[in-house]
């Protein structure tokens, strides 16, 4: 029987898993951790029974990859729920830029730019489905939708901080600036607009749906099924050396490429070594979880029903705090991204008591505390917060790597989304997830399409290495 085995066992290891197993691979997976999951794990920490997502949280990028759904997950336990409202920036004014599942909703309340907004993005949304068949893939080969992606491509390469010009009023220049800024890098450069256009169409499409009962829920039906096809998962078991990986047919590195490089040493061609060594990550963020009496009081209706917030005041503060984060220096009102994914997922909370996630944007290796900058930011928006913090947990950058070793520094998302690396992650590669050494491949979100809990990093490498065999 060809065999396998699996470091890591975030959604792009379980999903690289499950793939060689349902095509008939033993598949073993070594995780560091006690819990399976990475990206994808929650439970509690403030109160008991009050449920929190220690990493990801809203799973546009999930509920659309064709590889997740054609396992038919549901079967395992995995339902998406969503908020009424997907996302809403506040402003100091008392507006706010509110994003509806709905294009037609969400233009309407943007006034003057809602025909702009629906040209944007009405098209992209009517083709999502094919829109991700191409950008789920590395970008060295010919798509299947060439005119497609070159609508989707022709605000893609652009700066953020470029497309946000383009809105003329606050609420959609702010609105598009938070959620460019999943980017996690300063939106000055090209391709930074990439993250944004495919978040935004991908709200349109799918929602920014949460996983039933936390995100936790997604790595525990990936893993059913992969049990169910015969695959093993070992916790608490960190891989230090490639010695512990010999005699499996294929390896799939679920890790950082620098944690790649170590493992395989000399074994590694010189230039995927040098080219992993080399590969830059972003600036890091500062978790901390809350547990919150009755809710915030966000003083922007929208936001006391939107599953999203994202604080950072107007477009302009974003762009100059992004900026600062990925240049080394710690902004005083730094980007906050806040979940209430309570309000999709009622099971979170216990009685009046809410779970409440939330994660700055901080230099990378940060040392610096920002929780007190957090609490502050949502004050700015909705003053008395403060009084209603029944408990709260911090991590901060640095603990972030501890958590999970593929979080260097506290880069959440893989790697720095520098052009360079949006365009090639790990290194310039047709085979980007082919590590030179035979039989060993790369799959983390440091390989394309990168960050999320999609598991597409990890399907295209499987894919990657059931052909090799098959040759
Ligand atoms: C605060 C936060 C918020 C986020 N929000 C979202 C969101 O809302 N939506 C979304 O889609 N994504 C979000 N993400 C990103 C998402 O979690 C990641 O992109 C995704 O988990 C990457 O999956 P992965 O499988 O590549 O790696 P990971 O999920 O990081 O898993 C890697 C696994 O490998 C293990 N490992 C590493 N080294 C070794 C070793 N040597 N031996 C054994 N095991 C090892 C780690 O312990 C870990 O379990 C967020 C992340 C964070 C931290």
């Amino acid at each position: 029987m060809t065999t396998a085995i699996v470091v890591g066992s975030g959604p792009n290891g379980l999903a690289a898993a499950a793939r060689l197993a349902r095509a008939g691979v033993g598949v073993t997976v070594l995780e560091a951790a006690d819990t399976i999951g990475g990206g994808t794990r929650s439970g509690e920490l403030i109160v008991p029974g009050l449920v929190h997502d220690h990493c990801s949280a809203f799973h546009p990028l999930a509920a659309s990859s064709p590889f997740l759904r054609s396992l038919g997950l549901e079967a395992h336990g995995l339902r998406w729920r969503w908020a009424e409202v997907e996302c809403v920036h506040p402003l100091d004014d008392g507006s706010a830029g509110v994003l509806h599942r709905s294009v037609e909703e969400t233009a309407a309340g943007l006034g003057a730019d809602g025909g702009r907004w629906r040209r944007v993005f009405g098209p992209l949304t009517a083709h999502f489905e094919a829109l991700m068949a191409d950008a789920g893939q590395p970008i060295l080969r010919v798509p299947h939708h060439p005119l497609l992606m070159a609508r989707f491509g022709v605000r893609a390469v652009q700066p953020g901080a470029a497309m946000a010009h383009r809105w003329r009023s606050e609420p959609a220049r702010a609105l598009w600036t938070g959620v460019a800024a999943h980017a996690c890098y300063r939106l000055d450069r090209p391709l930074t607009s990439a993250v944004g256009m495919m978040l935004l169409t991908a709200a349109h499409a799918q929602g920014w749906p949460v996983a039933e009962g936390g995100s936790q829920a997604i790595a525990d039906a990936l893993a059913a099924d992969l049990r169910a096809h015969g695959g093993v998962i070992e916790t608490g078991r960190r891989v230090t050396s490639a010695s512990e990986l010999e005699g499996a047919d294929v390896v799939m590195l679920d890790v950082s490429p620098g944690v790649a490089a170590d493992l395989l040493g000399d074994r590694l061609p010189g230039r995927v070594g040098r080219a992993y060594r080399r590969f830059q990550h972003g600036p890091g963020a500062f978790k901390v979880d809350f547990a919150v009496h009755d809710g915030v009081p966000w003083t922007a209706p929208a936001a006391r029903r939107a599953g999203t917030v994202h604080l950072g005041g107007s477009a302009a503060e974003v762009l100059a705090n992004e900026r600062a984060v990925t240049t080394g220096s710690m902004p005083e009102r730094p980007f906050v991204l806040v979940g209430q994914q309570y309000l999709a997922d009622p099971t979170r909370s216990v009685g009046t008591i809410h779970p409440l996630w939330t994660y700055a944007h901080v230099p990378n290796g940060y040392t610096g505390d920002a929780t007190e900058a957090i609490v502050a930011q949502i004050e700015r928006f909705a003053p008395g917060f403060r009084d209603r913090i029944a408990g709260m947990a911090v991590r901060s950058a640095t603990e972030m790597s501890v958590f999970n070793a593929n979080y260097v520094g506290g880069d959440i998302i893989g790697g720095a989304s520098s052009p360079r690396q949006i365009l090639f992650r790990p290194r310039v590669a047709r085979n980007p997830y082919a590590t030179g050494v035979p039989g060993v491949y790369l799959c983390s979100a440091s390989t394309p399409p990168g960050a999320g809990a999609h598991g597409l990093c990890g399907v295209n490498a499987a894919d990657r290495a059931l052909a090799s065999l098959s040759q």
